[in-house]
């Protein structure tokens, strides 16, 4: 399958046609930002690990239950995926404290959960994302009430197994970002990413980050902990 015209241009991605009308290839970039895109760089090896690893965490997730967007693996950048309108909710699992969580509540990261805290976002960068419940996303017909409950069924099970794959390479889950889709045939489905991008990643054993975070904070060792993270998961 052959890229054919670009269709989208991402912070991280591009997408493309194919001669497929229902498949899309996405093509995953080094492009890093941070802060609604207030922060630019370039993370170098990124777009590599991120398209394998994604379609590693995909594929479990479809063995697992979980519809997903995954079709194949082209090359080290570039994945054949389902055509999907995506769902605009940016929807977030947390297990532990860290990022906007702790900030907005006022406490430190690091605090482990009793149960898992999910919440949505509305994609809409002028709006910068703002917070929103599944009241307003229905009020705003981002999505229907059947959709809202699948979505959050979905998102709780890709949260128990991550969680637990990531613990047997000795890493926490803290929380992440999923993005859903809807098929030509109205079926939601899993889309977009699942890496360093989207997750926070802290080593089991000295909670070190190794996610993007070292990136939008500043904390150096990026690319090492993106490849450190990307190590342990082809080590398996
Ligand atoms: N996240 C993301 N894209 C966003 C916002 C958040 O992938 O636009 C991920 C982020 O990497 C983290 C989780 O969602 O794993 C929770 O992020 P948080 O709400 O704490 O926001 P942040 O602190 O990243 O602004």
């Amino acid at each position: 399958m052959e890229k054919l015209e670009q269709v989208y241009e991402g912070k991280a991605k591009k997408v493309y046609k194919t001669s497929d009308k229902d498949l899309y290839i996405v093509s995953y970039k080094d492009d890093a930002t941070a802060f609604n895109g207030l922060k630019k760089g370039t993370i170098v090896g990124k777009g590599v690990i991120n398209n394998r690893m994604s379609n590693m965490m995909m594929q479990l997730l479809e063995k697992k239950g979980v519809p997903t967007h995954y079709v194949q693996e082209l090359s080290e950048r570039d994945t054949l995926v389902k055509k999907v309108s995506i769902v605009p909710l940016e929807v977030i699992i947390r297990n532990v404290s860290a990022g906007s969580f702790a900030k907005r509540y006022g406490v430190e990261e690091g605090i482990v959960f009793d149960e898992p805290t999910i919440e949505f976002s509305y994609k809409n960068d002028a709006l910068g994302d703002p917070l929103i419940n599944s009241y307003h996303a229905l009020a705003l017909k981002l999505a229907t009430k059947e959709e809202i409950e699948l979505i959050k069924t979905y998102a709780f099970k890709v949260n128990e197994v991550l969680k637990e794959y990531f613990l047997t390479i000795g890493v926490k889950l803290i929380d992440f970002k999923l993005e859903f889709g809807k098929t030509a045939d109205g079926k939601i489905v899993l889309a977009d990413e699942i890496s360093p991008d989207t997750c926070r990643f802290w080593d089991a054993k000295t909670n070190e980050k190794l996610d993007k975070d070292r990136f939008r904070r500043d904390l150096g060792g990026v690319e090492d902990a993106y490849r450190e993270i990307f190590g342990r998961i082809t080590n398996k």
